[in-house]
């Protein structure tokens, strides 16, 4: 893809963005750019004693990766696990809606990672790899999806473009409507979010690992370059080494440290039934909505990228967006409501992830990101190993928090 052309996405997604509508990845400019001075040296002396700041899914891998690892690892949560935008994520992984070469790169190292970890854990975790399936209906919208699909394979990606006969094919129970054009991207997949961090958890458990909520950090005790502990609701701890994971609580933590955590948020309204029969393996992008069945029957459904953003109630619009995905599968007429959610996605300002050394400290680290349930396993190693190795990975090198500064 020509630079000219990830630009023009990319500002349709920041405008998507700016207006509060659904946002799917929205990188906002080009790739970010941080030197090495930008991100400060790592200690040496690999930490015996890691507090991790957040049960949501980055929280919960990088303290996988850390038990893992055979260090001690203490999980502190405000509220409970899942409680941020984890549990209200549309949890679709994917590297198909990234139109920057690197993080698109990043993204596909975060299905593979799910595919590993699914290994590692004997295959407990709550995934489906049905694929993802999109149709659109009217011609602009169509070519956006061909081109798209043009730049991805060109790019090595698994994903072809499909006939009426083969969707059919593939969604035996839909009834599409109109295809003016369909791609499928037979790789993808999707993960019940708040399952796969339970599992995470009990795992890094297992390690050793403490998980302690509610238990909300309150305060850091730091010098000019070091954290030694923090302060919560439930007294004092120290620590050789702090990871901030709170999701959009992680910019206040910042500021704590004295340190600016440029993120904004945008509320995506999703709709989950009560579990049904399975009738759908796959991540649906229908023209208005998209739809998944989660491993335990649920259907979770949005009525844009990833879930819309709020504009009446919240169960007047979740009632609308199932009468409207019972367009293309009409067994959700009958479909009962459990809840809809109204989730706060966090977002960095720039789209991209921010992930490094915070400020000058050398051992106060931050993973904040967009797309991070696609992300979560490769994050959750690649942060794992620079805070117990000292290394720096290059795949990093676009995110670090130092970009802002
Ligand atoms: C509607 C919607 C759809 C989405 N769709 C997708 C998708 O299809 N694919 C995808 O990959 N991503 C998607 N995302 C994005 C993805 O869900 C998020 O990027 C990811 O869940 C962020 O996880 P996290 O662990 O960083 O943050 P969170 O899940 O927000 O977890 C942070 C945790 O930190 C805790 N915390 C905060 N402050 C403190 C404190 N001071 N002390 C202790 N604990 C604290 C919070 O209580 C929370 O539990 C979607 C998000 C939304 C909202």
């Amino acid at each position: 893809m020509n630079r000219r052309k990830a630009l023009g996405l990319l500002a349709a997604a920041t405008g998507a963005a700016a207006t509060g509508a659904a946002v799917g990845d929205a990188a906002s400019k080009n790739t970010p750019t941080t030197t090495s001075a930008q991100q400060p040296p790592h200690d040496h002396a690999r930490p015996e004693h890691v507090v991790v700041i957040g049960a949501g899914i980055l929280g919960a891998s990088i303290g996988y990766h850390l038990a893992k690892r055979g260090t001690k690892v203490t999980i502190l949560e405000k509220t409970r696990p899942s409680s941020g935008a984890t549990g209200d994520s549309f949890a679709y992984l994917n590297a198909s809606t990234k139109p920057v070469r690197p993080y698109y790169d990043l993204n596909l190292a975060g299905i593979s990672g799910w595919r590993r970890l699914q290994l590692e854990l004997n295959g407990t975790l709550p995934l489906k790899w049905g694929g993802a399936v999109y149709w659109r209906d009217e011609a602009q919208a169509a070519s956006q999806l061909l081109s798209g699909l043009h730049d991805y394979e060109g790019w090595g990606y698994s994903g072809y473009q499909i006939d009426g006969t083969e969707l059919h094919r593939l969604l035996p129970d839909a009834t599409p409507g109109h295809i003016e054009a369909a791609v499928f991207y037979d790789q993808e997949g999707t993960v019940d979010p708040v399952g796969a961090v339970n599992v995470l958890l009990a795992r890094a458990k297992s390690l050793g690992a403490e998980i302690e909520h509610p238990v909300e950090v309150t305060g850091i005790d730091a010098t000019t370059d070091r954290v030694r502990g923090l302060k919560t609701t439930h007294g004092s701890i120290q620590a050789d080494a702090v990871i901030i994971a709170a999701g959009l609580g992680s910019q206040s933590l910042a500021n704590l440290a004295g340190v600016k955590l440029p993120l904004t948020q945008s509320a995506g309204v999703l709709v989950h039934t009560t579990p049904q029969t399975e009738f759908l393996n796959r991540v649906i992008f229908a023209p208005g909505n998209t739809i998944k069945q989660n491993p335990d029957g649920r259907i979770v459904s949005g009525g844009g990228h990833e879930g819309s953003s709020l504009t009446s109630t919240a169960q007047e619009q979740g009632e609308q967006i199932l009468k409207d995905a019972s367009r293309y599968f009409p067994q959700l007429k009958s479909s009962r409501i459990e809840h809809v959610s109204v989730g706060q996605r966090v977002l960095p300002t720039d789209g991209f992830p921010i992930v490094g050394l915070l400020g000058g400290y050398r051992n106060l680290y931050v993973a904040a990101t967009h797309s991070g349930v696609t992300l979560a396993p490769i994050i959750g190693q690649y942060a794992s190993q620079e805070v117990l190795d000292g290394v720096l990975l290059d795949p990093l090198t676009p995110y670090r928090p130092g970009r802002f500064t």
